[in-house]
């Protein structure tokens, strides 16, 4: 009897949904090739301290955190990945020490299920990279463009079948499936238009663009307690700003604004953001010079969409041989915090059915789409909910109508109000906000229900919502930033200042 032939996958992208799905392929057998246009992929082992934000990730050089559920599989699947987060300085932040409320401890167990790994996404990204460089059967490819795809005879119905991909320099690789990780941006819709494929998509801008800055806290700056689990801060008039604490002693600061809001995209001035963020009592300890000093720049990042592709239409996949992760798959608000743990768990479900169907690219494709609507779906819809309610708040009156609600079920921001007032709404809020329970289970739950409408009628506050109107934060923009004219990244300009 011969052996079966050793399954084989080509990765497109090795940011962290295509090294994610890599690693989970790879320790099931399958041989991986991994391709990446951007050339820093391979510059590796990266030392923590100087994460180095890579040009085809901008997104790097905003805030991130990695929820419980991420850190569950982890521990599940990659406890090396785990430990090596751990080295780097990686604080593991139990929501049950997330309230000031000693209550707290009382509801939540203190096990180790709700817990989330504050790091910054680079020094993230590059612990996935080290364990993929160390596992036996991954190749990872840095600084090699995928231009197509490569098609095999069609199937018997004449569904179109990938059996590779196109370089740039001319040549050609074939595997059993490829997988498109290849992020946002992917050109993935663009290939299969050409052999005339165009898989349903629904899009949905966010309607919110974000302007992050890291710093390093002081040694011995002992900092506040974070109020809402693994972040301090709120939704506040038109505006929202958080703290989300990295690895060691750094940590970032992000607002959220409006797109179309031109008067708050001055906070890019690193001087008018710090401004900014000490105008609200509750944030103002992060940027004061005696407690943190910043690291970076203060970046925007615009252009979001809430997205998603689906390849099974009507039970009838449209293509065969290829599957998608990672922001390649689905995006969703980055304000909920979700994207990689989405991705790693959906690279953990394609792995997973990239084995069981053992060559059968039907049922490959049939089990992908099922991991999509159990995995993916339930948090695009979310998304999309909580943005729809966001907006018709922040924008004017009638640009945005709000959603209907539905009887009987929360809004996601009603959970997340009244989880700030109550232990026992905070104890089952920490487990949608980690995806550990789906929108639906939650936010249905008659229980929560009732006990997030008994907090909402006795007409307690949050603390921590005290800050200037939007209007009043405005101004401050304008009267602090630097006059216009050719910009200086802040780096340089305290450069300069240190100089002179
Ligand atoms: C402002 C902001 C804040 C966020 N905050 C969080 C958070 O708190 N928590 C969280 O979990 N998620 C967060 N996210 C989402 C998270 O950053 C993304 O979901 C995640 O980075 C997506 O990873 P990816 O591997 O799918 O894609 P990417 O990281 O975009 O990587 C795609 C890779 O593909 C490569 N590539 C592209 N095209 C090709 C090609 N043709 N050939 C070869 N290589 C190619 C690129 O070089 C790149 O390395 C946030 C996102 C944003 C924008």
């Amino acid at each position: 009897m011969t052996a079966a032939p050793t399954p084989s996958a080509i990765v497109v992208g090795g940011s962290v949904a295509g090294l994610a799905a890599a690693l989970f392929l790879a320790r099931q057998g399958v041989t991986v090739t991994v391709l990446d246009h951007d050339a820093a992929v391979g510059s590796v082992p990266i030392d923590a301290a100087q994460a180095e934000v890579r040009r085809s990730t901008p997104q790097a050089a905003h805030s991130h955190i990695f929820l419980s559920r991420l850190r569950l599989l982890l521990a599940e699947r990659a406890p090396d990945v785990l430990e090596e987060l751990r080295a780097a300085g990686a604080h593991e932040i139990a929501m049950a020490d997330g309230r000031p409320d000693p209550l707290v401890s009382a509801h939540l167990p203190r096990g180790d299920e709700l817990v989330a790994l504050a790091v910054r996404r680079s020094v993230f990204e590059a612990a996935v990279r080290g364990a993929v460089l160390r596992q036996d059967g991954v190749a990872l490819v840095a600084g090699t463009s995928v231009t197509g795809l490569r098609y095999g005879p069609a199937a018997a119905d004449g569904t179109p079948v990938v059996v590779g991909v196109d370089l740039e320099d001319g040549t050609a690789l074939e595997a059993d499936v490829v997988i498109d990780a290849s992020g946002r941006r992917t050109s993935l819709p663009g290939w299969l238009a050409e052999v005339g494929v165009e898989p349903p998509t629904e899009v949905v801008d966010c309607g919110i663009s974000y302007v992050s800055r890291f710093y390093e806290r002081r040694p011995g700056a002992t900092p506040p307690r974070l109020t809402r689990g693994f972040t301090t801060g709120s939704s506040f008039d038109r505006y929202s700003c958080l703290v989300f604490p990295g690895e060691g002693r750094t940590f970032s600061v992000t607002f959220g604004i409006l797109p179309e809001d031109r008067e708050l995209r001055g906070l890019t001035d690193g001087t008018a953001f710090e401004a900014a963020v000490s105008a609200i009592p509750s944030m103002a300890w992060w940027v004061q010079p005696h407690n943190a000093v910043p690291i970076s720049d203060a970046k925007a990042m615009n252009g979001l969409k809430n997205r998603m592709r689906r390849y099974v239409v009507d039970g009838r996949p449209l293509v065969l041989g290829l599957a998608a992760v990672g922001d390649a798959a689905s995006t969703t608000n980055p304000a909920h915090s979700r994207g990689t743990t989405l991705a790693f768990v959906h690279a953990a479900a394609v792995a997973d059915a990239v084995v069981a169907a053992a060559g059968d690219r039907t049922a490959l494709a049939l089990a992908v789409d099922a991991a999509v609507e159990r995995d993916l779906q339930p948090w695009f819809d979310d998304s999309i909910a909580q943005d729809a309610l966001r907006l018709s708040r922040w924008r004017p009156a009638g640009e945005h109508e709000a959603p209907v609600p539905v009887e009987g079920t929360l809004a996601n921001g009603e959970a997340a109000g009244a989880a700030q007032l109550d232990p026992e709404v905070w104890a089952r809020f920490a487990r949608l906000q980690n995806l550990l329970e789906t929108p639906d289970e939650v936010l249905a739950d008659p229980a929560l229900v009732a006990a997030v409408r008994r907090v909402q009628a006795s007409g307690l506050r949050a603390p921590g919502a005290e800050a200037p109107s939007h209007d009043e934060l405005a101004a401050l923009v304008a009267a602090t930033r630097a006059p216009k004219g050719p910009r200086v990244p802040e780096a340089s300009r305290r450069l300069v200042a240190q100089a002179s």
